[in-house]
């Protein structure tokens, strides 16, 4: 079967490196930008008839991906970037940049997305994995959202049929792809409140978080009732490197990419942190970060 005739960037044989924001991994067998929801639909379609795996990505910000390559389809969301506004509510396709949809947001002087002005992914992913910071997290904000089931159909799901928990969604677990969102924020007096917390967060961020390296983020969620990053620092582990892959001397939780870290150097790391963490507390780290196999 012939691939399907599309306006969107394709390219096989691609670097996942460019990919994500940890900047490692192999080569995907095939890489489709598509421009439009017909598009993206057709690949998924053509993808299933051939038997090759699909992975969606949006910003590459939360996942680990595989040094021996992906032998299918990936699929990335950043060309799908439309918004519309009306009043507070904001309705945005999947692959629209959430710290985009921050600014914009305090521009409108709507209230509400604050938490994710440092969060470089996209609003897609972000529902799919219930993103947040500082007490706050997408969820809370959604209204519809609408997907692509695994069975191939289009549904559109009230607030009501999903549920958010931490770092999670009903609609990853059932493996949804995420569409087209909307959400509700609240109208504020004027944008000055909005933007000092933001210029707050984001400060914070600069001050605590090793942003001049690559990195995907917290990489463990944090146990219930404490901080992975606290039990990571008390163990010993800051600094700790595998090959190029550190465990950041700024925050514990994030590993950095000095320069040439492969995935594998970076699973190590999290393997042995995991094991150690666990033999000192009792405590067993669970991954914030999506590990995808090839
Ligand atoms: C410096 C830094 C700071 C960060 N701070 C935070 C933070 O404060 N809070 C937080 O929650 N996260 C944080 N993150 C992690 C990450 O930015 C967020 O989780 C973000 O929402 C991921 O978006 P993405 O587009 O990059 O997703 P990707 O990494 O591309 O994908 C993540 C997962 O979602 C799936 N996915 C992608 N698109 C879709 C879709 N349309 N439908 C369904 N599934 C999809 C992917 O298959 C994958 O499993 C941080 C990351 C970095 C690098």
């Amino acid at each position: 079967m012939d691939l399907p005739k599309v306006k969107g960037k394709l390219e096989k044989d691609y670097p996942l490196k460019t990919l994500n924001t940890w900047k490692t991994g192999g080569r995907a067998e095939m890489v489709f930008w598509p421009q439009n929801m017909n598009e993206l639909t057709e690949m998924v379609i053509w993808s299933k008839i051939q038997h090759k795996p699909l992975l969606f990505l949006g910003h590459g910000s939360n996942v680990l991906l595989p040094d021996k390559g992906f032998p299918g389809t990936v699929i990335v969301t950043t060309q799908l970037n439309g918004a519309r506004w009306e009043n507070e509510q904001v309705w945005t396709e999947a692959g629209y940049s959430l710290m985009r949809l921050a600014r914009e947001a305090a521009e409108r002087n709507c209230s509400g997305l604050e938490f994710a002005c440092g969060i470089p992914g996209t609003v897609g992913a972000a529902i799919a994995i219930n993103a947040g910071a500082y007490g706050k997290e997408i969820g809370e904000l959604v209204r519809n959202v609408k997907v692509l089931t695994s069975e191939g159909e289009i549904k559109t799901l009230d607030r009501k049929e999903i549920s958010f928990r931490y770092r999670k969604s009903s609609l990853q677990e059932n493996n949804w792809i995420i569409l087209e969102s909307s959400l509700r924020l609240t109208a504020a007096e004027d944008g000055t409140a909005i933007k000092a917390k933001m210029k707050e967060f984001m400060a914070k961020r600069k001050e605590t978080q090793p942003l001049e390296y690559p990195n995907a983020g917290s990489v463990f969620r944090n146990p219930q009732g404490d901080s992975a990053g606290r039990l990571i620092e008390q163990a010993g582990w800051k600094g700790k490197c595998v090959g190029d892959a550190q465990v950041s001397e700024k925050h514990a939780n994030f590993i950095v990419n000095r320069g040439n870290a492969k995935s594998e150097n970076i699973l190590q790391l999290i393997q042995d942190i995991q094991a150690d963490i666990l033999m000192k507390y009792g405590v067993k780290l669970e991954t914030e970060i999506r590990m995808i196999t090839g």
